[in-house]
């Protein structure tokens, strides 16, 4: 499966948000695909879209798209010397599809930083030092097979390299994810090295009140993580929040002055650093939301719910989600030509509300 490890120093608030993951976990039963595992958090993307559908179509059940998130422990400085527990560590992080970094920016004088600061730049570059290392690591390993590969013929110069350029970004001590754009490397072509700072990252940064106020702070941040998204959150407030009924939390959330939850900010971004998207079916029965990578053409969304109907795919109806608001039902969006018939080659777009029609 898509997952998102969460990484960071300790005492940072990992696991005060990585309970509040948990809690706000969707029920099992309605995701039999989905494992329950002590590390991981699998969350609902949060879709409004989805409440519109089911009053439209009359559905019993909301089947929101999720996003998995693993709580990869134990990392600190020296992590890539197998110090701690290193190597359990780097490992995990391999298996995982992009790195979410938790960060302190609370200042609490009761929790103590392991570093005896808090400054949440310092901490990036500790975690990150570590992680560049690992993937230097590698390269020094790599690099001179590669080298004997191409003088006999049996790689590809271009694959040599992309190996070398990315040596000189990591070198010059940033992640392949900040630094491969500028030295003209396309982390595409790093795919098969398995390097860790080349998976997408982003950033938690877990704050005050007084943190998610200051938004001189949080464009400062945002610059430094740049491209990686940043989001700001209170941890403890969202682990008290997931406790409340929906309403209540909403209430709350206004009288913090916030619109959405941190943990329902943080599965979006999530969802979207995976390169995931999601179209839309409705019926009587269940509204749901399905997840496929962007890109991915209409049989591709249908072997999603089953293989049958990727594989027997004749034409997919699909019904913009805000046409469909506008018509007020199915039967109107058709009379109101805004129903489309779509063929194997139709690339899906995200709020597409379909039904599939294939041969068994
Ligand atoms: P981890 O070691 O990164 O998993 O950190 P924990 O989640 O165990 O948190 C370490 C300590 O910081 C605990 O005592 C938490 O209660 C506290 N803590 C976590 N998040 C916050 C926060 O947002 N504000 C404050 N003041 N304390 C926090």
């Amino acid at each position: 499966a898509l997952t998102i490890g969460i990484v960071g120093l300790p005492n940072v608030g990992k696991s005060t948000l990585f309970n509040a993951l948990t809690r706000a976990q969707v029920l099992a039963a309605n995701y039999p695909f989905a494992t329950i595992e002590p590390n991981v958090g699998v969350v609902p993307l949060p879709d409004p879209r989805l409440e519109k559908l089911a009053e439209i179509f009359g559905s019993e059940k909301i089947l929101p798209a999720t996003v998995s998130f693993v709580d990869i422990a134990g990392i600190v400085k020296g992590a890539s010397e197998g110090e701690g527990l290193g190597n359990k560590f780097l490992a995990n992080i391999r298996e995982a599809e992009a790195i979410c970094q938790v960060t302190r920016a609370f200042a609490d004088p009761d929790v103590v930083h392991v570093d005896g600061r808090v400054s949440p730049k310092d901490d990036i570059e500790t975690i990150n030092t570590e992680l560049v290392l690992a993937d230097l690591q590698t390269l020094e390993k790599i690099v001179p097979r590669l080298e004997k590969e191409v003088r006999i013929k049996k790689a590809d110069p271009a694959e040599l390299a992309a190996a070398q350029a990315a040596q000189a970004v990591l070198e010059s001590g940033q992640t392949l994810f900040q630094g491969a754009k500028a030295a003209g490397l396309d982390l595409a072509d790093l795919a098969s090295l398995q390097l860790m700072t080349a998976k997408p990252f982003i950033y938690v940064f877990n704050t005050d009140d007084a943190g998610l106020a200051d938004t001189a702070m949080q464009d400062d941040l945002r610059a430094f993580v740049a491209p990686a998204d940043a989001i700001f959150l209170d941890a403890k407030f969202e682990s008290d929040l997931v406790e409340l009924e929906p309403d209540e939390a909403k209430e709350m959330l206004a009288d913090n002055g916030q619109d959405e939850a941190g943990l329902d900010q943080l599965a979006r971004v999530g969802f979207h650093t995976l390169g995931l998207q999601t179209y839309l079916t409705a019926g009587p029965k269940e509204s749901r939301a399905w997840t496929i990578h962007q890109g991915w053409t209409a049989p591709q969304a249908a072997g999603v719910i089953h293989t049958d109907f990727q594989k027997g795919f004749i034409k997919a109806e699909v019904i913009s989600f805000d046409d469909l608001v506008e018509a007020g039902s199915v039967a109107a969006a058709r009379s109101a030509g805004k129903a489309r018939i779509e063929g194997k080659d139709y690339v899906m777009v995200d709020g597409d509300v379909v039904e599939f029609r294939f041969n068994v």
